[in-house]
């Protein structure tokens, strides 16, 4: 109840939620109270979350933030949220998010913005929560939530967690299964928890997480008990910085957290090395032509017929074109497009093949550090939050601010941001953690030194 006149007094002004399930959240909990009474129930029993609106949940509308979807009930329910519901969680409703998980200030929701709690000192200006998975981000800093689902494909777990000064973590990928969750790029897309700090998260990544038979992607291997690595410390611990982050005009206070991050680690006894990524100025070029060609093949099935609402016209052809055009946002249609040119005959060797072939050659660049070093240590994001009215009218600009979360995305390795410091302004600054293929214990014993 506290939650929820929370978000009656607070989500006005935030828009954190797309919708919201009041009663059936005041039902779960009743039924989370009895089965408590009874000294039983689930690790999470009761304890109130938010889903992002890219999770289908069974008769609760799911949107994607899309037009296309904006009357979407989904007759199923996503396995992440299978999972959580069956350890005792209960559901405020959906958050919102860039469309169908696209963009990084949350700024490209056909159900307006959501916004930032934190604001710069002195200021009232409203910023962005980060993105895409904004509304789970701005919904956990103001407490509306105990913690929230996100996905990230491209640092959308990680930007709008250091945006917001909470934790989150997008796991190795195959962790979490897919199975459920609307698709944006198939080979990158992994979801993950966002909460307050590491302990929360990890308490929901178990959860979360586990093998799937509906998603052939998902790696049969068990799930340990992330809680029971958060005080493992980092003694002896072999953690990178990896020098080609150390991009050109970033902002000194980014570059000085990073040494306060590097500094802590070393005090609590870890071992810092440099290391070489060499085809990091790569990450952001190919990530933007492989997660468009997804996008473009997956965003195919909402043609007014098979998925998505439908605008009537008199021919086949001009339904599936009126459809498509009412109801995609503008970010969706400029990515459908480039995705549809780097895969169509004549361009596909020279954009998607280079980009497969060149992302190999990131994931290459890990393991090799890797035979040095345990994890990597970067700054999440080369910014603190921007305002809403800052948005570059370059969306190539845009895509700049996943410059350091994009490359372990294409390497399919576990990454997390925790909240570091502020900055000049007062804002959250995260500070992120690569790991090992299914580490992400050791990602979160080093990010609970941090945090
Ligand atoms: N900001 C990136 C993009 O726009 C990443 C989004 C994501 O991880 N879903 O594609």
């Amino acid at each position: 109840e506290a939650h929820l006149s929370a978000i009656e007094r607070l989500d006005g002004s935030l828009n954190s939620f797309i919708t919201t399930t009041p009663e059936s959240a005041l039902k779960a909990a009743d039924a989370a109270d009895a089965t408590l009474a009874k000294g039983e129930g689930g690790e999470l029993c009761g304890l109130p979350l938010g889903i992002k609106d890219l999770f289908c949940t069974n008769g609760t509308r799911t949107t994607a933030a899309s037009n296309i979807l904006r009357d979407f009930v989904p007759p199923y329910e996503s396995t992440v949220t299978s999972n959580l519901l069956r350890d005792g969680a209960v559901f405020l409703g959906k958050l919102n998010l860039d469309e169908f998980a696209m963009g990084s200030g949350n700024l490209n929701s056909a159900f307006g913005p959501a916004i930032n709690p934190w604001k710069r000192n002195g200021s009232d200006e409203n910023l962005v929560p980060g993105g895409s998975s904004g509304g789970s981000a701005a919904a956990v800093a103001a407490g509306l939530v105990l913690g929230a689902t996100g996905t990230d494909t491209g640092g959308s777990i990680r930007q709008p967690a250091a945006y917001t000064g909470i934790a989150g973590i997008k796991p190795t990928y195959g962790r979490c299964s897919r199975f459920g969750t609307i698709a944006f790029a198939s080979s990158l897309d992994q979801a993950g928890p966002m909460a307050k700090n590491l302990q929360d998260c990890a308490i929901l990544l178990r959860s979360m997480a586990g093998f799937d038979q509906r998603d052939s992607t998902s790696v049969d291997t068990p799930v340990p008990n992330y809680e029971a690595a958060l005080n493992r410390g980092v003694k002896g611990l072999r953690v990178g910085i990896p020098k080609e982050y150390h991009a050109d005009g970033l902002p000194a206070e980014i570059e000085a957290l990073w040494q306060q991050g590097i500094n802590w680690l070393r005090e609590a006894g870890a071992e810092i090395k440099e290391v070489s990524l060499p085809h990091t100025k790569y990450g952001l070029p190919t990530y933007y032509i492989a997660a468009l060609a997804e996008a473009s093949s997956n965003l195919a099935r909402y043609d007014g017929l098979r998925f998505g609402s439908r605008v009537k016209a008199d021919s086949l052809d001009a339904m599936y074109e009126a459809s498509r055009a009412a109801g995609f946002g503008e970010e969706v249609k400029r990515r459908i497009l480039l995705g549809t040119h780097v895969l169509s005959s004549g361009y596909y060797d020279a954009y998607y093949l280079r980009a497969q072939k060149v992302r190999t050659l990131i994931q290459q660049d890990f393991l090799k550090a890797y035979e040095d070093v345990d994890v990597l240590l970067t700054p999440t994001a080369p910014s603190s939050a921007f305002a809403l009215n800052e948005k570059p009218s370059d969306p190539v600009q845009m895509y700049l601010n996943d410059v350091f979360t994009v490359p372990a995305s294409m390497a399919g390795v576990p990454a997390l941001s925790v909240p570091a410091g502020l900055d000049g302004q007062g804002l959250p600054l995260g500070l992120q953690l690569i790991g090992k293929f299914f580490d992400e214990e050791t990602l979160i014993a080093a990010g609970h030194v941090l945090e």
